[in-house]
């Protein structure tokens, strides 16, 4: 199932051809774009979703997007939204169209069913491998037109690092830096559990910060856990009692295996963890 409103508030068709072909996100990727986890009818973590949405919007110079508008247009999809309990809602906000750069922005949310392999790794983890991303930890800060840190339109590279994993036979990806630290999956972000501690890297590295990491931190905070932002090696995905991905759709999947080979069973701990973070939305 799928509901589409645009920004300005109409509801339409999302069957039907609406983005023009000479639209600078479908020509240059030039975009940025939200994925919010829908539950039982409340967008989760809307307010940092929508503080990120303006901080992409703010590295790629695009018009402030106008907050109220996009808090409506949510409410207006998941209003219209008559299929399963959880959704994935699409925010996404283009340059617009080359030829016409008074028209503004290309605006719209969008209501999608989850994949059924998103549900299949929530409950059974999956298995990653390692992939080298080809930065370095200092050059998001060094090199902002990178536009590492916003998330924007051009996946290209992090969808193909998706057909290499499947290629090598696992189901989702972590990017290395060039000194080796862990930097983030193509799509989310990566939880280590040691003792009763969590660690994810800084987002300074040049990743994403993530809001369902984030969420988790607290759900864990509030169990008693301690919760660390600092850089992770390669070795401390190893070293460590449990692995995780974590992002709005896939919440937080538990690792079972890594370049192959499996990794010691976490499912408690995960388990644990996964309905703490259930428990800051009850
Ligand atoms: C969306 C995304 C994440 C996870 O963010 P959430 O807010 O938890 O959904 C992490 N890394 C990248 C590259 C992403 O695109």
């Amino acid at each position: 199932m799928r509901v589409l409103a645009f920004l300005d508030g109409t509801l339409s068709d999302p069957d039907a051809p609406w983005i023009r072909v000479d639209d600078l996100g479908l020509m240059r990727g030039d975009g940025i774009f939200e994925t919010v986890l829908v539950a039982d009818g409340k967008p989760r973590e809307l307010r940092p979703h929508l503080d990120r949405l303006a901080r992409s919007a703010s590295m790629l110079d695009l018009p402030e997007p106008d907050d109220e508008a996009w808090q409506r247009v949510t409410r207006q999809v998941i209003d219209n939204w008559t299929g399963d309990r959880e959704f994935a809602l699409k925010l996404v906000y283009t340059r617009g169209i080359e030829s016409a750069p008074d028209a503004g922005p290309t605006a719209f949310a969008m209501g999608l069913t989850i994949d059924e392999k998103i549900l299949r790794a929530r409950r059974d983890g999956v298995a990653v491998v390692t992939l080298d991303r080809g930065i370095d930890p200092g050059l998001a800060e060094r090199a902002p037109w990178l536009l590492l840190g916003a998330k924007s339109l051009s996946y290209g590279v992090n969808m193909a690092a998706g057909r290499e994993a499947a290629r090598r036979g696992a189901g989702d990806v972590i990017f290395t830096a060039t000194d080796g630290s862990v930097l983030e999956g193509p799509t989310s972000n990566v939880i280590i559990a040691r003792g009763h501690t969590l660690y994810t890297p800084p987002a300074t590295i040049g990743i994403l910060p993530g809001t369902t990491q984030a969420a988790v931190f607290r759900g864990a905070e509030r169990l008693g856990w301690s919760t660390r932002i600092e850089p992770l090696s390669a070795a401390d995905l190893r070293d460590n009692d449990g692995l995780f991905l974590a992002s709005s759709v896939r919440k937080l999947t538990r690792v079972h295996t890594l370049d192959g080979e499996q990794l010691p069973d976490s499912s408690a701990v995960h388990a644990e963890l996964a309905k703490a973070y259930e428990d800051v939305y009850s």
